[in-house]
């Protein structure tokens, strides 16, 4: 809509100022039409005219020097002059022909008198050759003088005609001035008003948008969580929203690695893996899991999209973040990060519904921590927290196919599900876990077993047609629990599966 404005505001100005060139050609070519037509016509008559009439006074001496000759030569001399200027007058009657813009009866009568003055002429000087200087002195001073006075008035009536054509010339130049003046001045304001009207607008408009954006960049740096960040992996850019969200300020973030937010043990993967599919133009979206100092963890729903330069190169890449945590809290233990026991309820109902309908194996192992009460006791409760972070992250390390689930099911109890074992297999599998657990070197100075903190774990294989409830299901892996609680550090595993 703006943009449209702005054109039609632009054309409006090139439409006044194509209009006032055209109005300043029109007006300037007027007064030089007027210009051209004075000197051609009324100045050029007028000159004419005068020519004329100081030819015929002239003729008119010319003729009286020819009455008072004294010998022959000075007659013809006299002769000689009254002819040149008789030539002379008739160029000029040439130009008022040509030229003179009244009426041509005019010229015509006044031509008519001057041809007929040559009759007069030819009497006098033929007196004068026969001797009869007396008559042609009476000729010359009577009917020759009167002559040429009417002659040079008619000549005259000429040169006034002149000089009214020429005022009027002038006066029409002087008006088509005023005229130009007046309009090229009201098209010059009307370019200005509509030029400063049109610029107001284009300010104001720039303005607004300028404010748009800076409330849009704000509103999407305090609400969106949004970092830019290179190639490499380290943070160009991070919204105020994104810092908040990672209990940090801007400055710790920019040019620092970003491992796109994942600060859990399995970032350092994972970033190579975003790495490898955004690398290639694609979008990556995930969930990212980050602790902060407190060892609080969140969780976001991000995505990673590359952006590309003109030559289609990859320059950068944007990652956008939706804090997803509180819905994650409603299935995932908030100390470990690992699924809560409502999410075990669900996956190992789902997990013994398709084990039934595929017919497979499906192992459920019940993992309590040995002498924890005393730990605790020992080494208070917030080590007892850390020791229970460091259980769930090696049993999530463990697990290797996707099928394979660890939660946390009460204080210091964990739930394994896995797929496709036998008795055997599970045991060798748990037992390896279990070692795993006292390899972690928590030290444990309480303990009857082991100088390290221990597990024991009771484990069952079901195996099709027997499939059970999950709730019969976690009794007879609590069984194997209760027997391996008999020695502790100890895997005890059983099932329906024979062999
Ligand atoms: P046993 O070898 O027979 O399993 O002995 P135990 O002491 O581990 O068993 P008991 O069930 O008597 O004690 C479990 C203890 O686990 C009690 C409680 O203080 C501790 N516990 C439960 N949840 C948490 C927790 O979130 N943090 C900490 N630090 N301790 C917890
Ligand atoms: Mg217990
Ligand atoms: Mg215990």
């Amino acid at each position: 809509m703006v943009y449209k404005k702005i054109s039609v505001g632009f054309c409006a100005i090139v439409v006044v100022v194509i209009a006032l060139g055209v109005s300043s050609h029109r007006q300037l070519s007027g007064i030089a039409n007027d210009m051209d037509s004075l000197y051609k016509h009324p100045f050029a008559v007028s000159n004419a005219a005068n020519n004329i009439n100081f030819h015929l006074v002239s003729m008119h001496r010319h003729m009286k020097d020819v009455v008072l000759a004294q010998n022959k030569e000075q007659v013809e001399w006299a002769v000689s002059r009254v002819a040149a200027h008789e030539q002379a007058a008739l160029t000029d009657f040439d130009i008022i022909f040509e030229r003179f813009l009244g009426e041509q009866a005019q010229i015509n009568k006044t031509y008519q008198r001057f041809v007929d003055w040559q009759p007069i002429r030819n009497e006098v000087i033929k007196l004068v050759r026969e001797g009869q200087q007396q008559r042609a002195s009476v000729i010359t001073t009577g009917k020759g003088a009167s002559h040429v006075a009417k002659l040079n008035r008619e000549v005259g009536a000429l040169v006034e005609f002149a000089y009214s054509k020429a005022q009027q010339f002038h006066r029409s130049a002087k008006m088509r001035k005023e005229q130009a003046l007046l309009t090229n001045y009201g098209i010059s304001i009307m370019a200005v008003i509509l030029v400063a009207l049109f610029s107001i607008y284009v300010v104001r408009s720039l303005r607004a948008a300028n404010k748009d954006r800076s409330r849009r960049n704000h509103l999407i740096d305090q609400q969106i969580m949004m970092a830019t960040i290179d190639k490499s992996g380290n943070v160009i850019d991070a919204s105020n929203a994104l810092c908040r969200f990672l209990g940090c300020v801007k400055s710790d973030l920019i040019g620092e690695p970003s491992q796109f937010f994942d600060n859990s043990p399995q970032g350092g993967q994972l970033t190579k893996e975003i790495l490898r599919v955004v690398s290639t133009g694609m979008e990556w979206t995930g969930e990212i899991q980050h602790s902060n100092a407190e060892h609080q963890t969140f969780w976001a729903y991000s995505s990673v999209l590359p952006n590309f330069n003109d030559n289609y190169q990859i320059v950068d890449y944007t990652n956008i973040l939706n804090d997803v945590t509180n819905k994650k809290l409603s299935i995932v233990d908030k100390l470990t990060a690992l699924p809560n026991r409502r999410s075990y309820d669900e996956i190992l109902s789902k997990e013994l519904r398709l084990a039934k309908r595929h017919d497979y194996n499906i192992t459920l192992a019940i993992i309590d921590i040995d002498f924890f009460k005393k730990f605790n006791d020992c080494y208070g409760h917030p080590q007892g927290d850390i020791a229970l972070q460091r259980v769930a992250t090696k049993l999530m390390e463990c697990l290797k196919r996707p099928s394979d689930y660890v939660f946390r099911i009460g204080g210091e109890e964990f739930a394994l599900v896995f797929s496709r074992a036998t008795i055997a297999e599970s045991q060798l599998f748990l037992d390896k876990l279990r070692t795993s657990i006292e390899y972690l070197h928590i030290e444990h100075g309480e303990s009857n077993i082991s100088d390290y903190l221990t597990i024991s774990i009771g484990g069952y294989v079901l195996m099709p047609p027997q499939i059970c409830d999950s709730q019969a299901f976690y009794v007879e892996a609590d069984k194997a629990l209760y027997e391996a609680k008999k020695q502790r550090n100890f895997a005890v595993v059983t099932g329906t599966q024979k062999g």
